[in-house]
């Protein structure tokens, strides 16, 4: 059998039918699309809302479990989750209780309660790491870190990976060029209104080149390795075999402080990819879900660079760290985190979700292998992406190379009208304890339906 082409116009065409069917089936998310254009910038309270190669954007009504429905009454499996949000559910049933219950006792009052003692200690057993702090967004935390790391460390630099995506933090937008190995990295272009020069003090490295990891490092300038365990923003990546344990040597050998930002590594298990290693890195950053979808993230450290933390800061002037954001560690966010990390996000529902992405990661390769398409499946536990190329790519720049924005849109359009949903940019699935056979069984017929009219010429 020989590998199908699968031709532009052919893309194109299915694109444009399916957007005209997305429009012409929603005329509620139209008529509030001529609202909020009104209102918004670019018609919605996100930019990135903007951005999901729908005609319009698609205004949700109401969305539990696994499944959403918009405000034409349309119903949807969703494999997106808010891009992780909502992986352990839409409205998960226990924190939304805590939620109801809490409504009247105080949101907000730059103080602890009980359930920071609960959450410490729920954040503790699972991640093995002895010490935390709180933020609002992953982002914030990852940016927290950071400072903390070059705080304690008093160097300047940090190394992170090609093709990886932390949040909003600036530092970390810094390239490889695709074209020219040989150029020196570069700020990313496309960032708005950034005036520095991000090279002068980030430095990336390809993911899985453990060589050039050990290159960078000697010289010592490294305040820390900040990185995903996979890489899971520019497609998916994961870790050779004795990548992570190399980096966790590299790092113990120079001083660099190596973070996990497990923000949306989580997926792996129940204490993320830190809980499938037999080392600890010395700081773990989580966001998106760890609140069950509600504005929290989390960091946390090692007792000894918990130790350096409280010297840098017993050792600066009295004044502003810049570390925090006021509402972070809420009374409320508390309640919830506390809430969901242990009633929840527990061993028993990580084991449901990943069982269910087996079952749809394997449905997905036999239904690639039966078009004899070159596309392959990477899985990290709960989540995985279908890339357009024949092996799982080893790093940022083979994982940038297999996209494809125009068939990915074809695609994710086709689900959509059939009532399945999975994340815009890339071709990421995910599920969450709610998700049921049926749903991943609907999933698999259509996507085989779709690449059956992909390959017809
Ligand atoms: N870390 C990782 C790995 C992420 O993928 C993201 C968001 N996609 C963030 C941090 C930032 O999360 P937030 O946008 O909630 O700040």
């Amino acid at each position: 059998m020989t590998t199908p082409t699968i031709s532009r116009d052919r893309i194109k065409a299915i694109a444009q039918r399916e957007a005209a069917a997305f429009l012409s089936a929603r005329p509620r998310s139209a008529e509030l699309a001529e609202q909020t254009e009104q209102h918004y910038l670019f018609g919605v309270p996100l930019h990135w809302m903007a951005d999901w190669g729908t005609p319009v954007p698609l205004f949700v009504e109401r969305a539990q479990g696994a499944h959403f429905t918009d405000v034409d009454g349309h119903q949807y499996a969703d494999f997106c989750l808010g891009d992780t949000g909502a992986m352990f559910g839409h409205s998960p049933l226990p924190v939304a209780k805590k939620l109801a219950e809490a409504a009247f006792t105080g949101y907000t009052a730059m103080l602890p309660t009980a359930d920071a003692a609960q959450a410490g200690h729920a954040l503790t057993e699972r991640f093995g790491l002895p010490f935390w702090q709180l933020a609002t967004t992953a982002t914030d935390a990852n940016r927290f870190v950071v400072r903390w790391a070059r705080a304690i460390t008093k160097r300047k630099k940090i190394l992170v990976f090609n093709g990886c995506y932390h949040g909003t933090i600036d530092d970390v937008f810094v390239d490889l060029d695709a074209n020219n190995p040989s150029a020196p990295p570069a700020t990313r272009a496309s960032l708005l209104g950034q005036v520095y020069d991000l090279t002068q003090f980030t430095d990336v490295v390809e993911f899985n080149d453990i060589k050039a990891v050990r290159a960078k490092l000697a010289s010592k300038e490294f305040a820390c390795v900040l990185t995903e365990p996979a890489l899971t923003n520019c497609g998916m990546v994961l870790p050779a075999d004795g990548f992570l344990a190399d980096l966790r040597n590299a790092c113990d050998e120079t001083d660099t402080l190596l973070v996990f930002d497990e923000t949306h590594t989580i997926s792996a298990g129940y204490a993320g990819y830190t809980g499938l290693c037999d080392f600890k890195p010395d700081m773990v950053v989580a966001g998106k879900a760890i609140a069950g979808g509600l504005p929290c993230a989390v960091y946390g450290m090692s007792a000894v660079i918990a130790q350096r933390m409280r010297e840098a800061k017993e050792s600066a002037p009295p004044g502003h760290s810049g570390i925090g954001t006021t509402l972070s560690g809420n009374m409320l966010t508390m309640a919830l985190l506390a809430t969901n990390l242990t009633e929840v996000a527990t061993p028993k529902a990580f084991e449901h979700i990943i069982n269910q992405q087996n079952k749809l990661s394997t449905g997905l390769r036999s239904i690639i292998k039966q078009h004899n398409l070159p596309w392959s499946v990477t899985q990290l536990g709960a989540r995985s992406e279908f890339q357009f190329c024949p092996t799982s790519p080893k790093n940022g720049s083979e994982a940038e190379a297999a996209m494809d924005a125009e068939l990915e849109q074809a695609i994710h359009l086709y689900l959509l009208n059939r009532g399945i949903m999975i994340t815009p940019f890339h071709n990421m699935t995910l599920v969450c304890p709610d998700t049921r056979d049926e749903d991943i069984e609907h999933f698999l017929n259509v996507f085989n339906e779709c690449l059956t009219e992909l390959v017809t010429n």
